[in-house]
């Protein structure tokens, strides 16, 4: 944790200020270490401190001992006296992470002056450290492990509803804390919506069946995304949708090494799946970084900045055909970026055909 202060404070003076107000969860336990769900960080050249309320400060000790842990109690302006406590009065907040009602707080505080950041601790968090990995790789073989099982699971009348549940409780008994996000399970023609929520549809023979799913390991989580075909004769349809899907996802992998940027590896995804004519139908970005968050940046899409992506970013990459009114595909993997190329961290099967 150590280390990581020293890295943000070497920004303080290119942000031009004297103290960094953390409040967003996922930074506040990337740079304190604390897992509670609520508490705001200051730290200063000299000082870094965590305000937490009575719930948390035997937990906030134990987890962040680098931290000095100010106790808020039920005080009309807590906020400003932790401010205090730093000595400071140039603080950066973050904006992505503070309400309106909150801003207005902040800027009633005349004795201090207030500097909007968009990006604080989130470019430090896209290189993983070794602790960080070994976690993602944890929840990456669980999810493996779990959708390894899902051919046994998906028999013609079982419901997307009970699928999502023994994902879960499969992931759940192979050590995950919870799932990394809701689990997708989207059968039929309810798998043309990239998100999808399950619900009563009964599998029957001939669906597309997307499941998307990931863990939770101590914080850090995976994703992954298989198509299946619930049959013994493949539809020509779905076969070729496939096949162009798994082609995309490939060319995007082959150009992953550090320092492209997002946007040249969408275009390998996105120029593939255009050409063969379904540009349309592939809506969202080709991939997205991940850890804390299930979304963190940086991201493979056709909007993402020119910043270049660096040798131990994890990321997922995810192209997928969507064709309203018959069905879907996408194929999601999550690589760790290196400088020679990529390293897979999943390795679950990628073959769809479910005989029934
Ligand atoms: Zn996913
Ligand atoms: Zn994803």
């Amino acid at each position: 944790m150590q280390s990581r202060l020293d890295l943000v404070r070497q920004r303080f003076n290119e942000w031009l200020i004297d103290g960094l107000l953390i409040t967003s969860p996922a930074n506040r336990r990337w740079l304190s270490g604390f897992t509670g769900s609520a508490g705001m960080l200051l730290i200063t050249h000299d000082k870094a401190l965590l305000a937490t309320d009575s719930r948390y400060w035997e937990q906030a000790a134990r987890e962040a001992p680098d931290f000095q842990i100010h106790q808020i109690r039920s005080e009309p302006d807590a906020q400003l006296n932790f401010l205090k406590q730093g000595g400071v009065t140039r603080i950066g907040f973050e904006a992505k992470h503070v309400t309106v009602a909150d801003h207005a707080r902040l800027l009633g505080y005349d004795d201090y002056s207030f500097t909007a950041l968009t990006a604080t601790l989130e470019p430090f968090r896209a290189i993983k450290s070794a602790a960080e990995l070994e976690l993602i790789r944890k929840a990456a073989q669980i999810t493996d492990d779990t959708v390894t099982q899902f051919p046994q699971f998906a028999r013609p009348g079982v419901t997307e509803r009970a699928l999502a549940w023994m994902l879960e409780k499969t992931m759940r008994e192979a050590g995950a804390d919870r799932p990394g996000f809701d689990i997708i399970v989207a059968s039929g023609p309810n798998s043309a919506l990239p998100h999808h929520h399950p619900g009563d549809r009964p599998l029957e023979p001939g669906d597309s069946i997307v499941v998307d799913l990931g863990a939770e390991v101590n914080g850090y989580r995976s994703d992954l995304t298989r198509t299946f075909y619930l049959g013994d004769t493949v539809d020509d349809t779905f076969w070729n949708i496939y096949q162009i899907v798994h082609d995309a996802q490939l060319a995007a992998i082959e150009g992953i090494r550090a320092g492209v940027t997002g946007k040249h590896i969408d275009s390998l995804a996105r120029d593939l799946i255009t050409n063969a004519g379904h540009g349309e139908h592939f809506g969202h970005g080709t991939g997205h970084s991940l850890g804390l968050e299930i979304h963190e940046s940086p991201s493979f899409g056709a909007k993402a900045d020119n910043a270049v992506i660096g040798a131990g970013t994890v990321m997922t990459v995810e192209p997928g055909i969507y064709v309203p009114g018959y069905g879907g595909v996408r194929i999601e993997d999550l690589v760790l970026v290196t400088d020679e190329g990529s390293e897979y961290l999943s390795h679950a099967p990628q073959s769809p055909l479910i005989s029934v």
